[in-house]
């Protein structure tokens, strides 16, 4: 299908409408992005983005870009018990060479990826929100402010509250996970190690890595509770009460901890992956359709992806309605396969009862001993896929990092 001079609205300014926007201008159509934030501004957190997630910023010309902003390049992801030892180690310099796993502050992948849809053409509306999508035959967008908009391709990339979502899989309400995430980063003091650090605990857990080329260190802690009853889904936390659900962790974790001086909480809800990702005109990417976990951390890369996949199906298909099966077709079944892994190591992380936290600690230890290969390339089928297949749409752009 042609898309050149094809008008398409996108919902969201978050890292798949992004990228989406500029892989359809990049392809000749013609993008505008509505996000109903004031501007186009993270909050401080940082992200892990994998080997497919980098191929999709390499395929959209953003890698170097992305690169000038120093990343941490993880060499190793290092599993810890409760105490800070050492349970396994999957060491990605030695059996994933050549494989780049970044520690990405998300503003800067933010910040790379509004650049690159800017530069190839994209319009970004800001304080634009969108508070319904009909689909049709030309799609309608009304807004907030009561605008009506009309385009030929209409996406929701509005993240877990998708308002196009419920319409094309209608009574599917978001349900909280009984997990909450506390989110901090800190200066780094000294040189730290390009490694991620995953601490499990009893029904919690910690993951900290470096970023900005270790002037800066990531924390996510992550506790089991029944309930959320706050309104939203992100607060101020009080890092006093963060301290004290952690005081039982090793002197490594409360060392970072005693640094903590702003957190924010987030309560983690979800969906199940959405049947419908498409309807007449328009289509779901990112956490609008599959919001996960993000024990597996991949919700952002499966962003990338949707969005190269996306604009590739629509123009290898021979209509609009080709495109949009041929998208869902090609990303359910590995969506809902990731968001099921990450469910799972929700389980494997927070193993409360001793003989079973020592036995699963036990497998660990030994894969790790006698199949350290094994233990890495068991991931292979998430970091190895590259979606582009090594294409570009576009030379690299670069820009200074700021
Ligand atoms: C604690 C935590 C850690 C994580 N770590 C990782 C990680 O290491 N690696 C990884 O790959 N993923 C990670 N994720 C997941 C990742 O952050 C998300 O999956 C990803 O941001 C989804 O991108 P998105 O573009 O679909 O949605 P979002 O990033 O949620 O963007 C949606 C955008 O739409 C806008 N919007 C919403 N509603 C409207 C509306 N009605 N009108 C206009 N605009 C609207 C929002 O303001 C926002 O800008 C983590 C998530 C959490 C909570």
């Amino acid at each position: 299908m042609d898309l050149n001079q094809l008008k398409v609205a996108v919902v969201g300014a978050g890292i798949g409408g992004l990228a989406l926007a500029r892989a359809l201008a990049l392809r000749g159509a013609s993008v505008t992005v509505l996000e109903q934030a004031p501007e186009i501004r993270e909050v401080g957190a940082g992200l892990q983005v994998s080997p497919n997630g980098v191929a999709v910023m390499r395929g959209l010309g953003l890698d170097q870009a992305l690169l000038a902003r120093r990343p941490v390049e993880a060499r190793a992801v290092s599993l810890r018990d409760v105490g800070g030892d050492e349970v396994l180690r999957l060491d990605l310099a030695r059996h994933a060479p050549g494989q780049s796993h970044l520690c990405v502050h998300r503003a800067d992948l933010i910040d790379v990826l509004a650049e690159g849809a800017r530069a190839a053409g994209v319009r970004l509306r800001l304080l634009h929100k969108v508070d319904a999508v009909t689909p049709g035959p030309r799609p309608e967008i009304v807004t907030c402010r009561g605008a009506r908009l009309r385009a030929d391709l209409v996406i929701g990339a509005d993240g877990l509250h998708s308002r196009l979502r419920p319409v094309l899989n209608p009574g599917a309400a978001p349900t909280f996970t009984r997990h909450v995430a506390w989110r901090a980063v800190l200066p780094e003091t000294g040189t730290p190690a390009a490694e991620v650090r995953l601490y499990m605990g009893p029904k919690r857990h910690i993951v900290t890595y470096p970023l900005r080329g270790g002037t800066l260190r990531n924390l996510v802690a992550v506790e089991e509770t029944p309930v959320w009853t706050e309104e939203g889904w992100s607060h101020a936390g009080d890092p006093e009460r963060l301290r004290a659900l952690f005081s039982d962790f090793g002197l490594d974790v409360r060392d970072l901890l005693a640094r903590v001086e702003t957190v924010h909480r987030w309560g983690l809800f979800r969906h199940p992956v959405a049947r419908r990702w498409h309807g007449e005109g328009t289509a779901l990417v990112g956490d609008a359709a599959h919001p996960t976990l993000p024990f597996m951390a991949q919700g952002a890369c499966l962003a990338l992806e949707d969005a190269w996949v996306l604009a590739e199906s629509l123009a290898e298909g021979t209509d609009m309605a080709s495109g949009l099966s041929a998208y869902q077709q090609a990303r359910q079944g590995r969506a809902s396969r990731i968001v099921a892994a990450a469910s799972r190591n929700a389980w494997k992380y927070h193993l409360s009862l001793p003989p079973l936290r020592r036995a699963g600690h036990m497998a660990l230890r030994l894969g790790g001993r006698f199949a350290p290969g094994a233990m890495v390339r068991q991931f292979d089928w998430i970091y190895r896929e590259d979606v582009t297949r090594g294409a570009r749409l576009a030379p690299s752009l670069p820009m200074v990092a700021e």
